[in-house]
């Protein structure tokens, strides 16, 4: 099977990873906060918070920025539940805003008429959580301008798009309240599991830092009152332990020294899919080339306009032939847990067109030429009546 994506180990990874066993800390020491130096530095924002997944990233955002009971956040339908499963956690309500049909993000059109029937109907929005899906950048100018005329506070979940940048910055740098990232090992570089938060505001970075290790401080000037001795520490607020190891952070370090080289990787595949897929009737998603995607995924649209067989038979004949392909992703209010909190995912028809005809080709660095012309050769087979 030639899976839909996987990492790449070198031995430089494993001998980093070795470096941390042998040494004194396995967690809480040095490799943590030299790996958030690395992403902090890559992404020229001011701070990284690493954690042990993008989801508790979303989370320790959300919650950091003050996510309530009583406050909304508004996500993509087209994304993992956790972009949306994030406000559910800190007792917020949740809604979807439909995607752009060209490149399936979150189209800010949607965004702002969504906008101003929640302002005239009194409830706006605290939080919007754009998905850079498959790594290619949002419209982010046009969110952070609604961002400004509102009053809301975007965290971007950057889980595909570590590596992409848009008007000459790379994502992670911008007026959004913090960017997340996911390393889990079919994202563009790797912890095993992890996610980070990068953020230019110094205060919100102390706020997760707390809330990732139990809301625990052991610096005096944060505390009640002065220390009761050297062991001294205070719990000021209710946290979690979503802590790293320095076994992955120092791995996360070591895969980051090779990001724009994946990315470069991902981008001459894509363009060689895009040439091999010409002559087929398949549609991939638009990419602006304006941006630099991380193409995280490579998606492409089978089955439009009743020619040729659908989505669901195209898969079906790849997996059968080997191809690890995969669909990204059913969209969130359509899953039963959603759909019993009252979402129907009718009120979002350009997410229900897309997932009807979405499939995943494999795309990672390691793929090679070879197996990407055999994924080719599979697909035109799969299409043929
Ligand atoms: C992978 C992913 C997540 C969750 O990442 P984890 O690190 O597995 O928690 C969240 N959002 C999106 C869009 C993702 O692809």
């Amino acid at each position: 099977m030639i899976p839909y994506g996987r990492q790449e180990i070198l031995d430089a990874d494993i001998e980093a990873v070795v470096a941390v066993l042998r040494s004194d800390f396995l967690t809480q020491g040095p490799a943590v906060p030299r790996f958030e130096a690395a992403l902090a530095t890559y992404c020229g924002a001011g701070q990284a918070v690493v954690v042990n997944s993008a989801t508790a990233a979303l989370h320790i955002a959300c919650a950091a920025l003050g996510l309530g009971p009583g406050d909304l956040l508004w996500t993509s339908p087209i994304t993992f539940v956790a972009s949306a499963n994030c406000g559910l956690y800190c007792g917020a309500d949740v809604d979807f805003v439909d995607i752009n049909a060209e490149t399936a993000n979150l189209c800010p059109r949607a965004l702002e008429t969504k906008l101003r029937a929640a302002r005239a109907a009194g409830r706006l929005p605290k939080i919007v959580i754009p998905v850079h899906l498959t790594g290619e950048p949002c419209d982010m100018e046009a969110i952070w301008a609604l961002s400004e005329e509102y009053g809301f506070a975007v965290v971007e979940d950057a889980s595909h798009a570590i590596g992409a940048w848009r008007a000459g910055a790379p994502v992670g740098r911008g007026r959004s309240a913090a960017v997340v990232f996911s390393f889990h090992p079919v994202k563009i570089v790797t912890t095993g599991e992890g996610g980070a938060v990068v953020t230019d505001d110094a205060e919100l970075a102390r706020r997760m830092h707390l809330l990732r290790s139990h809301g625990i401080t052991r610096d005096p000037a944060f505390m009640t009152h002065d220390p009761d001795g050297a062991w001294y520490y205070q719990q000021v607020d209710l946290g979690f332990n979503y802590r790293m190891t320095d076994l992955q952070a120092a791995l996360g370090a070591s895969q980051m020294t090779r990001l724009d080289a994946y990315v470069e990787r991902r981008q001459a595949l894509a363009r060689r899919y895009d040439a091999l897929l010409a002559d087929l009737p398949v549609r991939p998603l638009r990419r602006d080339p304006a941006n630099r995607s991380a193409l995280h995924l490579y998606v492409v649209r089978v089955g439009g306009g009743g020619k040729g067989p659908d989505r669901s038979v195209v898969f079906d004949r790849l997996r059968a032939r080997g191809i690890g392909v995969n669909v990204h992703y059913i969209p969130v209010p359509s899953q039963p847990y959603y759909r019993a909190r009252g979402f129907d995912p009718a009120h979002y028809p350009n997410a229900q067109a897309y997932y009807a005809e979405a499939i995943s080709l494999p795309l990672f660095p390691t793929l090679t030429e070879a197996q990407q012309d055999t994924v080719v050769s599979a697909l035109r087979e799969a299409l043929s009546v």
